[in-house]
């Protein structure tokens, strides 16, 4: 990797301590990722984007913002994209999976909140993440009361613009959500100056939307038996898409399910095809732990309900409409479709993983859920009675980005995929 250390320094960054956080990236990376058989040639670019997600791609965002360019950061799949693309912004998603400023984190948060909401404020407070660096303006929403709440302090230290993401569907809820959108455009307009039009608008719908299909094609090369692709370097391929050029990646991706349809057809696999099939859902990946253990435990992951999986892809926005109120109608309304646990009800997500479920023909579904986080862990009830309904057992994992609950999370995944495998 080249030397960025003067782009660092740029930034704000803490150097130091930063470097300490990619040398544990940089000793993980080959035991979770490298090492697994069989890999499709075209993870390379996957492979060559993780080792430069601090480097390369910074130096992308740095020269765009140069020429005067923007870049906005968000945390939520709710976050319009389309409208920011369209005046030429780049988007970013503000990650959380690492532990590194969880001390200086519990300086202003409560111990007892999720630890993604103390991931992200510790990346902040001890100016690691370089994404959040270059970022002229962050975006949150009210998906959870931590992050809401803490939105309220991060705003003290960078901009931060909230989107109001409502509790329910009803006809009301999507009038707010509409205004919230359009509320949304103005703010960008303003951060840009430059406005956003019929034309502009469209052109990054279909951007996004090629992209999302793209995304489309891989989940359905999973559904073969047996998968193509390990659950691991899928989830990789989705976190790149998150900070990546979406031209560029959708061009990888393409790739990439080339070489899956072609394993596909003739019959090869990452795995053998009796291994057990799962399903991951549950409170978002943003790193490896989970797939990891799953995956190393005797299972195979084929496919997920997850912002991190196919509620990233799942839904497109009509490209036909005429008009930037009809535009922005359309983008307000397939960001709605989501099935975010916050919802109440969220019938959409249990009848989406009972699809899934059955689409993929999963022999049981782990179901993720962050220490605090209450939404995904209550709504746990729901997912298993109506997957049991259909003889599917679920394995509820509570965990946190630390490797303390390595050992115990293994052996119960272990014991799960073999009681699945009989
Ligand atoms: S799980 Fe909900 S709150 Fe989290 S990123 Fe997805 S939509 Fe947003
Ligand atoms: S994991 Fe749950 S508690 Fe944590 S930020 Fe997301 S929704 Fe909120």
């Amino acid at each position: 990797m080249a030397d960025y250390r003067s782009m660092y320094e740029e930034l704000g960054m803490d150097v130091e301590l930063h470097e300490q956080l990619m040398a544990g990236f940089s000793q993980m990376y080959p035991q979770m990722i490298l090492d697994q058989p069989n890999r499709p040639e075209s993870m390379s670019y996957f492979d060559y984007a993780y080792s430069e997600m601090h480097g390369a791609r910074i130096k992308e965002l740095q020269d765009h913002r140069a020429r005067g360019g923007k870049v906005v950061g968000f945390f939520c799949l709710y976050m319009p994209e389309e409208i920011v693309r369209a005046v030429g912004g780049q988007c970013i998603g503000l990650c959380a999976g690492a532990e590194v400023g969880t001390a200086e984190a519990e300086n202003v948060l409560p111990r007892n909140l999720c630890p993604l909401i103390k991931s992200f404020m510790g990346f902040k407070l001890t100016r690691t993440c370089p994404y959040f660096q270059c970022s002229d303006l962050v975006v949150g929403e009210t998906t959870c009361d931590g992050k809401k709440k803490t939105y309220e302090i991060l705003n003290e230290i960078v901009p931060t613009y909230m989107l109001e993401v409502p509790q329910m569907k009803s006809p009301e809820d999507r009038v707010l959500w509409l205004e919230q959108v359009k509320r949304f455009k103005v703010e960008v307009e303003r951060l840009t100056d430059t406005q956003v039009n019929q034309e502009n608008l469209g052109q990054a719908i279909k951007l996004l939307n090629q992209r999302n299909r793209v995304f489309q094609r891989l989940g359905a090369t999973r559904r073969a038996n047996p998968a193509p692709i390990s659950g691991k370097d899928a989830l990789l391929a989705m976190l790149a898409a998150i900070n990546d050029d979406p031209t560029r990646c959708t061009e990888k991706v393409s790739n990439l399910c080339d070489e899956l349809e072609a394993r596909v057809a003739r019959g090869e696999g990452v795995v053998d095809p009796s291994t057990p099939r799962i399903m991951y859902t549950g409170t978002p990946t943003a790193n490896f732990k989970l797939h990891h253990l799953i995956e190393t435990s005797g299972g195979s992951i084929v496919c997920e309900d997850a912002c991190s999986g196919s509620r990233f892809y799942r839904i497109l926005i009509d490209e036909t409409q005429d008009g930037l109120e009809s535009q922005l109608m359309a983008i307000s309304e397939k960001y709605l479709e989501a099935d975010c646990a916050h919802f109440t009800p969220n019938n959409e997500r249990i009848e989406n993983i009972v699809r899934l479920a059955r689409e993929y023909d999963v022999a049981g579904v782990v179901y993720g859920v962050l220490h605090f986080c209450h939404t995904y862990a209550v709504e746990f009830y729901r997912v298993q009675k109506a997957l049991a309904k259909i003889g599917i057992p679920t394995l509820l994992v509570e965990t946190d980005y630390g490797q303390g609950d390595v050992g115990q999370l293994k052996t119960r995944m272990e014991a799960f995929i073999e009681m699945i495998g009989n």
